[in-house]
Protein backbone atom coordinates (compact mmCIF):
# COMPACT_ATOMS: atom_id res chain seq x y z
CA UNK A 1 0.00 0.00 0.00
CA UNK A 2 2.95 2.40 0.65
CA UNK A 3 5.53 3.79 -1.50
CA UNK A 4 9.25 4.71 -0.61
CA UNK A 5 9.71 7.61 -2.70
CA UNK A 6 13.67 7.97 -1.41
CA UNK A 7 15.60 4.92 0.24
CA UNK A 8 19.85 4.13 -0.74
CA UNK A 9 19.55 0.73 -0.72
CA UNK A 10 22.47 0.78 -2.87
CA UNK A 11 24.28 2.44 0.36
CA UNK A 12 26.90 -0.19 1.57
CA UNK A 13 24.97 -0.27 5.01
CA UNK A 14 22.39 -2.79 3.05
CA UNK A 15 25.61 -5.02 1.35
CA UNK A 16 24.97 -7.86 4.08
CA UNK A 17 21.07 -8.12 3.82
CA UNK A 18 19.74 -6.39 1.06
CA UNK A 19 17.19 -8.90 -0.05
CA UNK A 20 16.12 -9.76 2.95
CA UNK A 21 15.73 -5.51 3.91
CA UNK A 22 13.21 -5.62 0.61
CA UNK A 23 11.39 -8.62 1.73
CA UNK A 24 10.92 -7.09 5.13
CA UNK A 25 9.87 -4.08 3.12
CA UNK A 26 7.01 -6.01 1.24
CA UNK A 27 5.72 -7.97 4.43
CA UNK A 28 5.09 -4.14 5.69
CA UNK A 29 2.94 -3.21 3.11
CA UNK A 30 5.92 -1.10 1.04
CA UNK A 31 4.85 -1.67 -2.89
CA UNK A 32 7.28 0.07 -4.31
CA UNK A 33 11.14 1.47 -3.04
CA UNK A 34 12.33 4.72 -5.68
CA UNK A 35 16.40 4.38 -5.18
CA UNK A 36 18.22 7.74 -5.70
CA UNK A 37 21.62 7.32 -7.17
CA UNK A 38 24.31 9.80 -5.33
CA UNK A 39 27.07 9.23 -8.10
CA UNK A 40 27.06 7.71 -11.33
CA UNK A 41 28.48 4.26 -9.58
CA UNK A 42 25.89 4.33 -7.59
CA UNK A 43 23.24 4.72 -10.27
CA UNK A 44 24.40 1.76 -12.21
CA UNK A 45 23.70 -0.05 -9.28
CA UNK A 46 20.35 1.28 -8.62
CA UNK A 47 19.64 0.56 -12.06
CA UNK A 48 20.87 -3.10 -11.57
CA UNK A 49 19.03 -3.37 -8.45
CA UNK A 50 15.66 -2.02 -10.28
CA UNK A 51 16.51 -4.80 -12.88
CA UNK A 52 16.30 -7.68 -9.84
CA UNK A 53 13.86 -6.54 -7.88
CA UNK A 54 9.90 -5.46 -9.29
CA UNK A 55 9.27 -3.56 -6.35
CA UNK A 56 12.01 -1.35 -7.36
CA UNK A 57 12.57 1.93 -9.17
CA UNK A 58 15.71 3.71 -9.69
CA UNK A 59 16.68 7.82 -10.19
CA UNK A 60 20.03 8.50 -11.90
CA UNK A 61 22.46 11.61 -10.44
CA UNK A 62 25.01 13.01 -8.50
CA UNK A 63 24.69 14.28 -5.33
CA UNK A 64 25.50 17.96 -4.39
CA UNK A 65 28.21 15.87 -1.74
CA UNK A 66 29.68 13.82 -5.18
CA UNK A 67 29.70 17.23 -7.35
CA UNK A 68 33.12 17.21 -8.03
CA UNK A 69 32.65 13.72 -9.74
CA UNK A 70 29.89 15.13 -12.19
CA UNK A 71 32.66 15.40 -15.09
CA UNK A 72 31.44 15.64 -18.91
CA UNK A 73 31.86 11.81 -18.64
CA UNK A 74 29.77 10.97 -15.94
CA UNK A 75 26.82 13.25 -17.06
CA UNK A 76 26.63 12.14 -19.87
CA UNK A 77 26.28 8.57 -18.86
CA UNK A 78 24.09 9.97 -16.62
CA UNK A 79 21.57 10.93 -19.56
CA UNK A 80 21.98 7.55 -21.20
CA UNK A 81 20.78 5.61 -18.27
CA UNK A 82 17.56 7.59 -17.86
CA UNK A 83 16.56 5.58 -20.78
CA UNK A 84 16.32 2.37 -19.00
CA UNK A 85 12.73 1.34 -18.33
CA UNK A 86 12.92 1.36 -14.77
CA UNK A 87 14.47 4.73 -14.37
CA UNK A 88 12.14 7.07 -12.75
CA UNK A 89 13.56 10.53 -11.88
CA UNK A 90 16.84 12.37 -12.42
CA UNK A 91 18.19 12.58 -8.87
CA UNK A 92 18.99 13.43 -6.30
CA UNK A 93 20.59 16.42 -7.06
CA UNK A 94 20.77 20.25 -5.46
CA UNK A 95 23.06 21.70 -3.42
CA UNK A 96 24.34 21.12 0.11
CA UNK A 97 25.84 23.89 1.81
CA UNK A 98 25.52 22.48 5.48
CA UNK A 99 28.58 20.10 4.86
CA UNK A 100 30.23 21.64 1.65
CA UNK A 101 31.40 18.13 0.63
CA UNK A 102 32.17 19.95 -3.03
CA UNK A 103 32.97 23.32 -3.37
CA UNK A 104 30.04 25.39 -3.66
CA UNK A 105 30.42 26.40 -7.67
CA UNK A 106 30.70 22.76 -8.48
CA UNK A 107 27.98 21.75 -6.91
CA UNK A 108 26.32 24.48 -8.57
CA UNK A 109 27.30 23.73 -11.58
CA UNK A 110 26.08 19.96 -11.32
CA UNK A 111 22.88 20.66 -10.41
CA UNK A 112 22.62 23.29 -13.36
CA UNK A 113 23.62 20.79 -15.69
CA UNK A 114 21.78 17.86 -13.99
CA UNK A 115 18.19 20.02 -14.35
CA UNK A 116 19.47 20.39 -18.01
CA UNK A 117 19.54 16.47 -18.44
CA UNK A 118 15.93 16.35 -16.66
CA UNK A 119 14.43 18.88 -19.12
CA UNK A 120 15.66 17.25 -22.29
CA UNK A 121 15.40 13.77 -21.29
CA UNK A 122 11.33 14.82 -19.90
CA UNK A 123 11.79 12.86 -16.47
CA UNK A 124 11.23 14.72 -13.10
CA UNK A 125 14.05 15.68 -10.64
CA UNK A 126 14.90 14.74 -6.75
CA UNK A 127 16.07 17.78 -4.95
CA UNK A 128 18.32 17.19 -2.22
CA UNK A 129 18.39 20.91 -0.27
CA UNK A 130 20.28 21.68 2.63
CA UNK A 131 20.75 25.78 4.32
CA UNK A 132 21.00 26.13 0.26
CA UNK A 133 16.70 26.76 -0.12
CA UNK A 134 16.97 30.47 -1.61
CA UNK A 135 20.11 29.06 -4.47
CA UNK A 136 18.38 25.89 -5.18
CA UNK A 137 14.80 27.50 -5.42
CA UNK A 138 16.68 29.83 -8.06
CA UNK A 139 17.73 27.47 -9.92
CA UNK A 140 14.86 24.76 -9.70
CA UNK A 141 12.75 28.29 -11.65
CA UNK A 142 14.99 28.60 -14.16
CA UNK A 143 14.08 25.33 -15.44
CA UNK A 144 10.18 25.35 -14.32
CA UNK A 145 9.95 28.40 -16.69
CA UNK A 146 10.16 26.19 -19.82
CA UNK A 147 6.74 25.28 -20.67
CA UNK A 148 8.05 21.86 -22.37
CA UNK A 149 9.03 20.18 -19.50
CA UNK A 150 6.94 17.59 -18.59
CA UNK A 151 3.75 19.82 -20.36
CA UNK A 152 2.03 16.59 -21.59
CA UNK A 153 1.61 15.38 -17.98
CA UNK A 154 -0.24 17.76 -17.67
CA UNK A 155 -4.09 17.25 -17.08
CA UNK A 156 -5.50 20.44 -18.71
CA UNK A 157 -8.26 21.92 -15.90
CA UNK A 158 -5.60 20.95 -13.11
CA UNK A 159 -5.22 23.84 -11.07
CA UNK A 160 -1.95 22.71 -10.79
CA UNK A 161 1.19 22.21 -13.08
CA UNK A 162 2.47 18.87 -14.25
CA UNK A 163 4.13 17.25 -12.17
CA UNK A 164 8.33 17.94 -12.08
CA UNK A 165 9.63 16.88 -8.82
CA UNK A 166 9.75 16.54 -5.42
CA UNK A 167 11.92 18.07 -2.60
CA UNK A 168 13.01 15.05 -0.65
CA UNK A 169 13.70 15.71 3.52
CA UNK A 170 12.16 18.97 2.76
CA UNK A 171 13.52 21.33 5.31
CA UNK A 172 11.45 24.09 4.33
CA UNK A 173 8.13 25.57 6.33
CA UNK A 174 4.74 25.27 5.27
CA UNK A 175 4.65 28.49 3.14
CA UNK A 176 7.68 27.92 1.25
CA UNK A 177 6.27 24.14 0.34
CA UNK A 178 3.19 26.27 -0.88
CA UNK A 179 5.33 28.03 -3.27
CA UNK A 180 6.74 24.99 -4.43
CA UNK A 181 4.04 23.33 -5.02
CA UNK A 182 1.97 25.48 -6.80
CA UNK A 183 5.45 25.12 -9.31
CA UNK A 184 4.41 21.94 -9.75
CA UNK A 185 6.62 19.91 -6.67
CA UNK A 186 5.97 17.39 -3.87
CA UNK A 187 7.82 17.66 -0.89
CA UNK A 188 8.43 14.73 0.97
CA UNK A 189 8.84 14.33 4.87
CA UNK A 190 10.97 11.65 6.22
CA UNK A 191 11.50 10.18 10.23
CA UNK A 192 12.51 13.50 11.30
CA UNK A 193 8.33 14.10 11.49
CA UNK A 194 8.30 11.23 14.43
CA UNK A 195 11.42 13.20 16.50
CA UNK A 196 10.28 15.50 19.81
CA UNK A 197 12.11 18.17 18.25
CA UNK A 198 10.53 17.62 14.68
CA UNK A 199 9.87 21.68 14.16
CA UNK A 200 9.51 22.82 10.45
CA UNK A 201 8.64 19.42 9.31
CA UNK A 202 5.62 18.46 11.41
CA UNK A 203 4.11 22.06 10.40
CA UNK A 204 4.70 20.86 6.95
CA UNK A 205 3.04 17.05 7.85
CA UNK A 206 -0.16 18.93 9.33
CA UNK A 207 -0.63 22.00 6.97
CA UNK A 208 -0.13 20.93 4.02
CA UNK A 209 -2.59 18.75 2.11
CA UNK A 210 -1.27 15.22 1.86
CA UNK A 211 -2.23 15.59 -2.04
CA UNK A 212 0.95 17.30 -1.93
CA UNK A 213 3.47 15.12 0.05
CA UNK A 214 5.06 12.00 -0.65
CA UNK A 215 6.43 9.47 2.21
CA UNK A 216 10.26 8.32 2.43
CA UNK A 217 12.53 6.95 4.76
CA UNK A 218 15.71 7.82 3.60
CA UNK A 219 16.99 4.95 4.09
CA UNK A 220 19.46 4.26 5.50
CA UNK A 221 19.61 7.44 7.25
CA UNK A 222 16.72 9.14 9.42
CA UNK A 223 15.48 5.97 11.15
CA UNK A 224 11.89 7.31 12.75
CA UNK A 225 11.18 6.64 16.37
CA UNK A 226 11.63 4.24 18.11
CA UNK A 227 14.67 2.94 15.85
CA UNK A 228 16.22 6.52 16.10
CA UNK A 229 19.94 6.47 15.82
CA UNK A 230 19.61 2.97 14.34
CA UNK A 231 20.12 2.36 10.59
CA UNK A 232 16.72 3.09 8.95
CA UNK A 233 15.25 0.94 6.56
CA UNK A 234 11.99 0.45 3.87
CA UNK A 235 10.25 -1.59 6.63
CA UNK A 236 9.56 1.59 9.05
CA UNK A 237 7.61 3.72 6.34
CA UNK A 238 4.73 2.47 7.92
CA UNK A 239 5.91 4.67 11.51
CA UNK A 240 6.36 7.60 9.28
CA UNK A 241 3.09 7.16 7.81
CA UNK A 242 1.02 6.78 11.09
CA UNK A 243 2.89 10.25 12.13
CA UNK A 244 2.01 11.74 9.19
CA UNK A 245 -1.76 10.73 9.88
CA UNK A 246 -1.97 11.63 13.15
CA UNK A 247 -0.78 15.34 11.79
CA UNK A 248 -3.14 15.19 9.44
CA UNK A 249 -6.30 13.86 11.24
CA UNK A 250 -6.65 10.95 8.62
CA UNK A 251 -6.31 7.33 8.80
CA UNK A 252 -3.34 5.76 7.82
CA UNK A 253 -4.38 3.78 4.43
CA UNK A 254 -5.85 7.65 3.73
CA UNK A 255 -2.26 8.23 3.53
CA UNK A 256 -0.99 5.61 1.92
CA UNK A 257 -3.53 5.86 -0.74
CA UNK A 258 -3.45 9.76 -1.30
CA UNK A 259 0.62 9.68 -1.62
CA UNK A 260 0.98 6.49 -3.12
CA UNK A 261 -1.28 7.95 -6.11
CA UNK A 262 1.14 11.05 -6.11
CA UNK A 263 4.37 8.93 -6.47
CA UNK A 264 2.14 7.55 -9.53
CA UNK A 265 1.90 11.04 -11.13
CA UNK A 266 5.51 11.97 -10.76
CA UNK A 267 7.10 8.78 -11.40
CA UNK A 268 4.60 6.65 -12.95
CA UNK A 269 5.38 3.71 -10.26
CA UNK A 270 2.19 1.82 -9.96
CA UNK A 271 -1.62 2.35 -11.57
CA UNK A 272 -4.56 4.45 -9.82
CA UNK A 273 -7.49 2.59 -8.87
CA UNK A 274 -10.77 2.05 -10.57
CA UNK A 275 -13.87 4.28 -10.53
CA UNK A 276 -15.43 4.09 -7.57
CA UNK A 277 -19.13 4.79 -6.21
CA UNK A 278 -18.55 4.77 -2.72
CA UNK A 279 -15.33 5.45 -0.75
CA UNK A 280 -14.27 6.07 2.81
CA UNK A 281 -11.88 8.76 4.32
CA UNK A 282 -11.35 8.67 8.60
CA UNK A 283 -14.33 6.93 9.54
CA UNK A 284 -16.95 7.66 7.27
CA UNK A 285 -17.95 6.63 3.76
CA UNK A 286 -18.98 8.70 0.93
CA UNK A 287 -21.34 8.83 -2.11
CA UNK A 288 -20.33 9.44 -5.04
CA UNK A 289 -23.61 9.50 -7.03
CA UNK A 290 -22.50 11.76 -10.28
CA UNK A 291 -19.95 13.36 -12.22
CA UNK A 292 -22.22 16.47 -13.11
CA UNK A 293 -21.72 19.85 -11.49
CA UNK A 294 -23.55 22.88 -11.93
CA UNK A 295 -20.48 25.24 -10.50
CA UNK A 296 -16.96 25.30 -11.70
CA UNK A 297 -15.08 26.70 -8.65
CA UNK A 298 -11.34 27.87 -9.01
CA UNK A 299 -9.95 26.32 -5.35
CA UNK A 300 -11.86 22.98 -6.85
CA UNK A 301 -9.59 19.84 -6.88
CA UNK A 302 -11.47 17.20 -9.01
CA UNK A 303 -11.57 19.15 -12.48
CA UNK A 304 -8.33 17.78 -12.95
CA UNK A 305 -7.43 13.95 -12.22
CA UNK A 306 -11.16 13.35 -10.60
CA UNK A 307 -9.01 12.20 -7.66
CA UNK A 308 -9.66 13.00 -3.65
CA UNK A 309 -6.96 11.21 -1.63
CA UNK A 310 -6.45 8.95 -3.96
CA UNK A 311 -10.05 7.42 -4.85
CA UNK A 312 -10.69 7.66 -8.19
CA UNK A 313 -14.27 9.50 -8.70
CA UNK A 314 -14.60 9.58 -12.46
CA UNK A 315 -17.25 6.99 -13.01
CA UNK A 316 -18.19 6.24 -16.52
CA UNK A 317 -21.77 5.80 -15.39
CA UNK A 318 -23.80 7.03 -12.46
CA UNK A 319 -24.93 4.52 -9.76
CA UNK A 320 -28.85 3.41 -9.22
CA UNK A 321 -29.61 4.05 -5.79
CA UNK A 322 -29.48 0.26 -5.41
CA UNK A 323 -26.25 -0.12 -6.46
CA UNK A 324 -25.47 2.07 -3.90
CA UNK A 325 -26.99 0.71 -1.12
CA UNK A 326 -25.38 -2.76 -1.97
CA UNK A 327 -21.87 -1.31 -1.81
CA UNK A 328 -22.78 0.72 1.65
CA UNK A 329 -23.68 -2.66 3.31
CA UNK A 330 -24.26 -2.08 7.45
CA UNK A 331 -24.11 1.61 7.54
CA UNK A 332 -23.51 1.77 11.38
CA UNK A 333 -19.93 0.63 10.47
CA UNK A 334 -19.03 4.45 10.05
CA UNK A 335 -19.96 7.55 12.16
CA UNK A 336 -21.82 8.89 9.01
CA UNK A 337 -22.51 8.31 5.14
CA UNK A 338 -21.52 11.74 3.59
CA UNK A 339 -23.41 12.06 0.00
CA UNK A 340 -20.24 13.87 -1.60
CA UNK A 341 -18.27 12.64 -4.97
CA UNK A 342 -17.02 14.33 -8.00
CA UNK A 343 -20.29 15.95 -8.94
CA UNK A 344 -22.93 18.29 -7.00
CA UNK A 345 -25.08 15.57 -5.38
CA UNK A 346 -28.78 17.36 -5.29
CA UNK A 347 -28.44 16.71 -9.11
CA UNK A 348 -29.67 12.98 -8.26
CA UNK A 349 -32.44 14.19 -5.68
CA UNK A 350 -34.24 11.35 -5.58
CA UNK A 351 -31.34 9.04 -5.44
CA UNK A 352 -30.02 10.84 -2.46
CA UNK A 353 -33.55 10.01 -0.92
CA UNK A 354 -33.70 6.83 -1.45
CA UNK A 355 -30.28 5.62 -0.40
CA UNK A 356 -30.90 8.49 3.30
CA UNK A 357 -34.17 6.43 3.79
CA UNK A 358 -32.34 2.50 3.89
CA UNK A 359 -29.23 4.58 5.88
CA UNK A 360 -31.54 5.70 8.46
CA UNK A 361 -33.76 2.77 9.04
CA UNK A 362 -30.90 0.51 9.02
CA UNK A 363 -29.51 2.60 12.13
CA UNK A 364 -26.74 5.06 10.00
CA UNK A 365 -26.09 8.60 9.82
CA UNK A 366 -26.16 11.14 6.61
CA UNK A 367 -24.84 14.08 5.87
CA UNK A 368 -24.87 16.06 2.73
CA UNK A 369 -21.69 18.21 1.52
CA UNK A 370 -23.52 20.63 -0.94
CA UNK A 371 -22.78 23.59 -2.87
CA UNK A 372 -26.48 24.91 -1.30
CA UNK A 373 -27.97 25.09 -5.16
CA UNK A 374 -30.43 22.35 -5.07
CA UNK A 375 -33.31 24.27 -4.63
CA UNK A 376 -32.35 26.08 -7.99
CA UNK A 377 -31.36 22.45 -9.63
CA UNK A 378 -34.49 21.00 -8.58
CA UNK A 379 -36.29 24.14 -9.17
CA UNK A 380 -38.41 23.50 -6.04
CA UNK A 381 -38.07 23.98 -2.48
CA UNK A 382 -36.66 20.17 -1.62
CA UNK A 383 -35.71 20.58 2.12
CA UNK A 384 -39.20 19.89 3.72
CA UNK A 385 -37.98 16.42 1.50
CA UNK A 386 -34.56 15.82 3.25
CA UNK A 387 -36.34 15.87 6.85
CA UNK A 388 -36.35 12.45 8.85
CA UNK A 389 -33.60 11.72 6.35
CA UNK A 390 -30.71 14.21 6.50
CA UNK A 391 -28.77 14.59 9.96
CA UNK A 392 -26.31 17.15 8.71
CA UNK A 393 -25.68 19.45 5.66
CA UNK A 394 -22.60 20.99 4.79
CA UNK A 395 -23.12 24.02 2.51
CA UNK A 396 -19.99 25.73 0.78
CA UNK A 397 -20.58 29.19 1.87
CA UNK A 398 -17.32 29.99 0.17
CA UNK A 399 -17.65 33.92 -0.18
CA UNK A 400 -19.45 37.12 1.73
CA UNK A 401 -21.30 38.62 -1.18
CA UNK A 402 -22.60 37.85 -4.40
CA UNK A 403 -19.59 39.20 -7.05
CA UNK A 404 -16.62 37.53 -4.91
CA UNK A 405 -19.15 34.02 -4.98
CA UNK A 406 -20.08 34.51 -8.72
CA UNK A 407 -15.77 34.66 -9.33
CA UNK A 408 -14.95 31.90 -7.41
CA UNK A 409 -17.34 29.43 -8.91
CA UNK A 410 -17.41 30.68 -12.11
CA UNK A 411 -21.41 31.35 -11.68
CA UNK A 412 -24.42 34.11 -11.94
CA UNK A 413 -23.26 35.45 -8.36
CA UNK A 414 -26.08 37.25 -8.37
CA UNK A 415 -28.61 34.92 -8.67
CA UNK A 416 -27.09 31.67 -6.86
CA UNK A 417 -25.19 34.08 -3.55
CA UNK A 418 -28.78 34.49 -2.60
CA UNK A 419 -30.40 31.40 -3.29
CA UNK A 420 -27.89 29.28 -1.31
CA UNK A 421 -27.96 31.92 1.38
CA UNK A 422 -32.04 30.83 1.52
CA UNK A 423 -31.18 27.19 1.39
CA UNK A 424 -29.26 26.97 4.24
CA UNK A 425 -32.08 29.05 6.06
CA UNK A 426 -34.40 26.87 5.36
CA UNK A 427 -31.75 24.03 6.55
CA UNK A 428 -31.55 25.75 9.75
CA UNK A 429 -35.43 25.72 10.07
CA UNK A 430 -36.30 22.11 9.51
CA UNK A 431 -32.79 19.68 9.89
CA UNK A 432 -31.18 19.26 12.70
CA UNK A 433 -27.09 20.53 11.80
CA UNK A 434 -26.27 22.66 9.72
CA UNK A 435 -22.35 23.75 8.83
CA UNK A 436 -21.45 26.47 6.31
CA UNK A 437 -17.80 26.19 5.11
CA UNK A 438 -15.32 29.07 3.59
CA UNK A 439 -11.56 27.91 1.81
CA UNK A 440 -8.85 29.32 3.51
CA UNK A 441 -8.20 31.83 0.81
CA UNK A 442 -6.11 35.30 1.59
CA UNK A 443 -9.07 37.29 -0.27
CA UNK A 444 -11.90 35.89 1.73
CA UNK A 445 -12.93 37.95 5.09
CA UNK A 446 -13.14 35.56 7.78
CA UNK A 447 -14.90 37.03 9.82
CA UNK A 448 -17.17 38.29 8.14
CA UNK A 449 -18.27 35.07 6.77
CA UNK A 450 -18.21 33.85 10.28
CA UNK A 451 -20.70 36.28 11.44
CA UNK A 452 -23.06 35.91 8.64
CA UNK A 453 -22.81 31.82 8.96
CA UNK A 454 -23.02 32.60 13.28
CA UNK A 455 -25.58 35.33 13.83
CA UNK A 456 -27.32 35.72 11.05
CA UNK A 457 -27.87 32.33 9.51
CA UNK A 458 -27.52 30.36 13.02
CA UNK A 459 -25.57 27.60 11.22
CA UNK A 460 -21.96 26.10 12.63
CA UNK A 461 -18.70 28.11 10.79
CA UNK A 462 -16.21 26.10 9.58
CA UNK A 463 -13.41 26.82 7.38
CA UNK A 464 -11.77 24.22 5.06
CA UNK A 465 -7.86 24.22 4.24
CA UNK A 466 -6.71 25.50 1.06
CA UNK A 467 -3.44 23.42 0.99
ZN1 LIG B 1 18.96 10.72 -0.39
Amino acid sequence: MFVDSHAHLTSKEFDADRDAVIARAIDAGVEYIVNPGTNLEDSRRAVELAERHACVYACVGVHPHDARTADERALREIEELCAHPKVVAVGEIGLDFHYDFSPRDLQIRAFRAQMEIARRVNRPVVIHTRESMEETVRIVMESVGDKTWRAQMATPESRFPAPKGVFHCFPGDARQAWELINAGFYVSIPGIVTFKNAGVAAEVAERISPEHLLLETDSPYLAPVPNRGKRNEPAHLPLIARKIAELQHLSVEDIARTTRYGAYLLFGVGAPGAPQIVYSLRDCLYINLTIRCNADCVFCDRKGEAVIKGHNLRIEKEPTAQEVIEAIGDPTRFAEIVFCGYGEPTIRLEAIKEIASHVKRSGGKTRINTDGHGNIINKRNIVPELVGLIDAVSISLNATEPQQYGRLMRLDGERYFPAMIDFARECVRLLPKVVLTIVDLDEVDKEKARALVEEDIGAIFSTRPYF
